[in-house]
């Protein structure tokens, strides 16, 4: 990997995303010696990405070059490396571009989608965890309207139409919120030889209630919005098969739809050699201690989505959200270096900050600790936290243009089929 040996300790950081990236920053100012693994080279704000999937943003505007967050650190080097296996006993990672020996590793490695072992909905589905797969799914979806413009058969036309979105977290409803206000103002003016009130957005869930992690409130204004907005909410819906044609459930509901979103779950991003029963639990996540400690190694943690540290609070382990993952990105840097100075390190507390989703124009609904509100401010307060949490200030000046622009114009240009969607395998 042409990674110098020096007399600092070699921390290797595998994942890029929240929780590397934060980790990262704080360790790179320290004398120890960062090598940051990852299979992209670029840190993705997932957030957002439901706005690349619907033409809102372009794909760039959400993502960040990880070497040019640390640039300036003489000690931090980054690898673009897809983590093959982790060698515990001689406490090496194996890499498609080589192998490296570290004194302490971090997993930092996030999650995937989680299909509950349903091949048939993984090979059908689409998913959007990554930016190469909102992309597939933006292509899809115009593609979809291309062709329901062609065809004469009505059922086929219904199935081009028909947009199926399993999941009524905060993923499914933002994304749902989105295509209904490209149905309303985009639709009608980019097809007008196109009955656009076929095109039918469907939200299932599983439970009784959408945003089922927040407030009773928020998910009763949330799903007051997306019935004025014209979503069809199916509760205590389960989805039981996609064949590419027919939604099933466990339910009289079927659906046709060419396209379907899976938005149900996610499951920790392990790592071979580093998965063993003993610490992997609920969500194929890695237990850890208060100090993102590994369960049975001293200088192996994990943090972020693929890591599990249960509190009292959360007694099934911190949300798969991003606050904990810088949370713990953050403080595990501390925790490092005084690791390496033989000083006590500190547990972690998670602060939570509360939980927000919007729904589309002025609708948005926030869940803070003393303060639950909805509404056009909520509205205001999802775009700045998201701003501010951007990584670069171009990022942030592109994203707030664009806002400023669609809100003015009722408008999404970014709706392009640059990359026709062939493979739904490419992430
Ligand atoms: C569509 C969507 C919307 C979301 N909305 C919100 C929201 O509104 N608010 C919120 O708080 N959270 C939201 N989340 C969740 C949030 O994005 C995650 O909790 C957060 O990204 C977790 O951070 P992380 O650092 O653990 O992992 P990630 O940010 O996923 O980063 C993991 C990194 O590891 C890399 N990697 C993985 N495996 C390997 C390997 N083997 N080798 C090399 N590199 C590897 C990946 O390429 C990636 O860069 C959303 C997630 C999605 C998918």
């Amino acid at each position: 990997m042409n990674i110098p040996k020096t007399s600092f300790p070699r921390v290797v950081i595998i994942g890029g995303g929240f929780a590397g990236v934060a980790l990262a920053k704080k360790l790179a100012k320290q004398e120890a010696q960062v090598v940051l693994l990852d299979k992209h080279n670029y840190h993705t704000f997932q957030p957002l990405l439901y706005q690349v999937s619907t033409g809102g943003l372009e794909p760039d505007s959400i993502a960040y070059p990880i070497r040019k967050v640390l640039q300036n650190f003489p000690n931090f080097y980054f690898r673009l490396a897809n983590v093959e296996e982790i060698d515990t006993e001689n406490e090496r990672v194996i890499t498609n571009i080589g192998d490296l020996d570290f004194d302490y590793l971090v997993v930092a490695s996030g999650s995937v989608t989680n299909y509950f072992g349903n091949t048939e909905i993984e090979k059908n589905s689409m998913a959007m965890k990554t930016i190469p797969q909102s992309l597939n799914l933006r292509s899809l979806i115009l593609e979809n309207f291309e062709d329901a413009l062609l065809t004469s058969d009505l059922n086929e036309r219904n199935a081009l139409m028909n947009f199926v979105i399993v999941g009524g977290g905060p993923t499914g409803v933002e994304l749902a919120g989105a295509l209904a206000e490209i149905k309303k103002g985009i639709l009608p003016k980019d097809y007008p030889d196109l009955d656009t009130r076929m095109a039918q957005i469907h939200i299932i869930q599983s439970g009784d209630r959408i945003l089922k992690g927040m407030s009773e409130n928020a998910s009763k204004k949330a799903e007051d919005f997306l019935e004025k907005l014209g979503v069809n909410i199916w509760k205590n819906v389960r989805v039981t098969n996609y064949d590419g044609e027919t939604v099933t459930t466990n339910g009289e509901l079927l659906l046709n739809a060419k396209t379907v979103v899976w938005a149900a779950g996610v499951k920790g991003e392990t790592i071979k050699g580093l998965n063993s029963e003993d610490f992997i639990t609920r969500g194929n996540r890695m237990v850890v201690n208060e100090f993102n400690q590994v369960k049975g190694f001293d200088n192996i943690f994990a943090v972020g989505d693929v890591a599990c540290m249960k509190t009292e609070d959360f007694p099934h382990g911190l949300p798969m959200m991003a606050q904990p993952a810088i949370q713990q990105g953050e403080q595990l840097g501390d925790n490092l270096i005084k690791l390496v100075e033989n000083k006590p390190m500190k547990p972690f507390e998670y602060t939570d900050k509360g939980a927000m989703a919007t729904i589309g124009r002025n609708k948005a609904v926030v869940d803070l600790k003393k303060f639950k509100f909805q509404g056009v401010f909520a509205w205001f307060v999802w775009m700045f936290v998201h701003l501010f949490f951007l990584i670069g200030f171009r990022n942030r000046m592109v994203v707030f243009i664009n806002w400023v622009y669609n809100y003015i114009r009722f408008d999404r240009e970014a709706r392009l089929i640059i990359r026709p969607f062939k493979n739904r395998n490419i992430e």
